[in-house]
């Protein structure tokens, strides 16, 4: 080692253990902070060292100061964005000026006495993501700080953001302090899984910051890191051998082992040990900075593994501090909305399943590893809550809607009498539905309707076998593509599909060839930057253009089916050539596989969605050459009416109960009748009761839905009598209205349809 470098580590110990004898006196926190700002100009050798403390409004107030004047000591402040201390706090990140003073962003505040120092550097005080202040030092030379002088300093950050943590901090400066009458509030997320929830707060935290930072001990520190490595291991392995874990979520926890086994990680952990920090802080540190950094990523794969990571960060640092992680379950509330920043899928199942009512999250988005995760056990999500788990307290009652997404915090007596009646209502409801179960499904003037599930985690299919359903509808297959960090091999995929007809019982299973692209990005294909990436290279665009992919996956489905009957079909066909290519893919696997002596299907089936508007201009000339078609509404009506189906903003301008779209599904439906051609619908208008009834009046004897949706969609297909139905819908199919969904509905109610 350079002896530049060892100086610096023997400075940082010594600042460490300086800091501690502070933490550890009985004096009031400004002082404290006084203390801290002298000791690190002190040890840094720099003319001053400044902590602003960022306040609500964004403004950032200098709270403490060795160097300035101390008249300016909570009388300066800054913009978020104003010079180079509001920079820093909008960056978030260390930034160094070795000539601060002629930088063009440098702002002068003359009550601080400032000399023209040149240099100056800062790092944000960070809890997690969220910024509480900025901690900076400056000196009268011009000087480029060094990389370990700015980690010294971020170390100094964490332990201020420890003091600002404190309840003492937070009640001296009447931070946050909450009563429950003001913080009553409706609040409008995204609705990520749904199902509705009332019960109480409980914040799940991160792992507690840590308060032990500072060790002399070295040795005992790599020990103990050591040690937690592998307890954490052997934990990791019994929650993948719990027989909870669906093979998909497997397939998530699996992504957590790319990460024990990083190198990179574990030794820059040791690297901050042996500059003096205790094995604990030195985890916090590197996830914070690893977290920034993925953050900052614009993958969106990567963007949002940052949560995995996060979870097995604090997961390690709890095997560190030696704190139980199933402690947290003591406490719980067996009514409990649990609240977070975000999460990984592992830390919700560290909870209690029992007593989780309802998740709600600051970040979400469909797709986050925790959300699928909770749709497979039922648990409603409210999601993009910016700020909720500052906005609630332990013990808050929380209502959570999330078939509406939003959420009620501390609700006036009259909601929370709405909500409960809901709830009663929807158990009730459900509890009628599950005498429906053994029903034959036909409308009251004798048409069948069969009714499907679309699936895409083995725990969906567990509907299959209460009686419900008749098949998979649609078998969603690219979960597990999109969760695991390499394509999975063909012997990988056989086994899902596998598993996947051995739930099924020998109901047919439709399997989807791989739907990825746009919001589904896989980690593993080079994308392009697409300004419209629902219009772009997804779906089969990419399984053509990508041969090998296709046949791999085609390849397991003939193996997985090994001698039952194959279903296949094929996404976002746009014209009668794609499908064709398809097909005759599928065909050179099955003869393939002929010449290898493996068994073929005893049956072949193979369709298209519908989901592109050019393919109804074509639809008479391709139904000979398909098996089937499935109607595939949520990306038909987003094209149909130019409408990004992933933005809650615009999707509902326009209904699907309308002319427009009933006609289209009309013809769709007219003409595969004609052509004797087996027509399904597959998107979410399936499994709504209201647009399930007029999907069926239209000729539609085939629908595929979640799971949660098939009571409801049943019973309202009990209680319709289809010519009538159909009668006055034709009848109301040239209006000029909007959306006809009102004249439906009333028309539902008039003959007790169940809707
Ligand atoms: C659809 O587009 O309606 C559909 C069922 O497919 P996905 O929602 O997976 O795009
Ligand atoms: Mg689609």
């Amino acid at each position: 080692m350079s002896e530049a470098v060892k100086k610096k580590e023997i400075s940082s110990r010594r600042l460490l253990k300086r800091l501690r004898d502070v933490m550890l006196q009985d004096i009031s926190i400004q002082t404290k902070l006084d203390k801290i700002v002298y000791l690190v100009a002190d040890e840094l050798h720099t003319e001053v060292c400044s902590f602003y403390l960022l306040r609500p409004g964004d403004i950032l107030e200098l709270f403490a100061t060795y160097g300035l004047s101390q008249d300016a000591v909570h009388e300066t402040s800054l913009r978020m964005g104003e010079g180079l201390i509001g920079e820093i706090a909008v960056q978030k990140k260390p930034l160094s000026f070795p000539d601060a003073w002629h930088h063009p962003s440098f702002v002068f505040k003359p009550e601080t006495g400032e000399k023209p120092f040149l240099s100056l550097m800062g790092v944000p005080v960070l809890q997690g993501s969220n910024l509480l202040g900025v901690l900076a030092v400056q000196t009268e030379e011009h000087y480029e700080y060094q990389e370990e002088e700015i980690e010294i300093l971020e170390t100094v950050a964490m332990l201020l953001a420890q003091i600002l943590l404190s309840v003492e901090f937070k009640t001296a400066q009447n931070i946050t302090i909450k009563t429950p009458k003001d913080m009553r509030a409706r609040l409008e997320g995204v609705r990520l899984t749904s199902g509705m929830g009332l019960g109480h707060a409980y914040l799940h935290s991160r792992a507690e910051r840590v308060t032990n930072l500072v060790s002399n001990n070295e040795a005992a520190e790599l020990n103990k890191l050591n040690q937690a490595l592998e307890h954490m291991d052997q934990e990791l392995n019994t929650m993948l051998a719990s027989p909870d874990i669906s093979e998909e979520n497997a397939e998530i926890f699996e992504t957590y082992r790319m990460f024990t086994k990083d190198k990179g990680w574990i030794r820059k952990i040791t690297d901050y040990i042996h500059t003096g920090l205790t094995a604990e802080a030195a985890v916090q540190k590197v996830g914070d900075d690893i977290s920034e950094r993925m953050k900052l990523m614009t993958d969106p794969y990567l963007k949002e593994r940052v949560h995995d990571f996060q979870d097995l960060a604090d997961r390690l640092q709890r095997h560190l501090s030696g704190k139980d992680i199933f402690s947290k379950n003591k406490d719980l509330p067996d009514d409990t909305i649990l609240v977070a920043h975000s999460m990984g899928p592992a830390e919700l199942l560290d909870y209690d399943r029992k007593k989780i009512k309802a998740l709600v999250l600051e970040e979400g988005s469909p797709t986050m590893h925790v959300v699928i995760v909770a749709k497979s056990l039922n648990i409603p999500v409210v999601g993009g809550l910016k700020g909720i788990t500052n906005r609630i307290v332990k013990g808050d009652v929380v209502a959570v809607d999330g078939d509406n997404g939003f959420i009620y915090i501390n609700p006036i007596e009259d909601i929370l009498k709405d909500f409960k009646n809901r709830i009663a209502q929807l158990e009730k409801i459900r509890r009628k539905y599950e005498r429906l179960k053994n029903v034959p499904c036909q409308t009251l003037d004798g048409v069948p309707v069969s009714l499907n599930i679309n699936a895409g985690l083995a725990m969906d299919m567990l509907a299959l076998g209460d009686g419900f359903a008749d098949g998979i509808g649609l078998y969603r297959t690219e979960l597990p593509f999109l969760s695991t960090a390499q394509l999975p091999d063909t012997q990988k995929q056989i086994e899902i599909y596998k598993r996947a007809l051995l739930n099924a019982n020998g109901k047919p299973v439709v399997f989807r060839t791989l739907d990825v692209g746009s919001d589904k990005v896989l980690p593993y294909v080079q994308y392009r930057e697409e300004e419209n990436p629902a219009m772009g290279w997804r779906s089969i665009r990419i399984t053509l253009d990508r041969r090998s992919l296709l046949r791999q996956q085609l390849r397991a489905f003939i193996r997985a089916v090994s001698g039952q009957d194959l279903y296949v079909m094929f996404p976002m066909v746009t014209d009668i050539d794609e499908f064709i290519a398809a097909k005759n893919t599928l065909q050179i696997e099955l003869e393939r596989e002929k010449e290898k002596g493996g068994i073929l299907p005893s049956s072949i089936h193979v369709g298209t969605m519908l989901e592109v508007p050019s393919l109804l201009f074509q639809l008479r000339e391709l139904l000979p050459l398909v098996d089937f078609v499935s109607v595939g509404t949520n990306d038909l009506s987003q094209f149909l009416f130019a409408t990004d189906r992933s933005d809650p903003t615009i999707w509902e301008r326009y209904d699907v109960l309308s002319s427009p779209m009933l006609r289209v599904l009309k013809y769709v439906a007219d003409l595969c009748n004609e052509m004797n051609v087996p027509c399904s619908v597959c998107g979410e208008m399936a499994g709504k009761p209201l647009d399930a009834v007029a999907l069926v009046a239209l000729g539609f004897k085939r629908l595929s839905m979640n799971p949660s949706s098939l009571g409801a969609v049943k019973a309202a297909v009990l209680s319709m009598n289809m010519k009538e139905v159909q009668e006055y819908l034709l009848s109301i199919l040239s209006s000029q209205s909007h959306s006809l969904r009102e004249k439906l509905r009333l028309f539902a109610i008039d003959h007790d349809i169940v809707i």
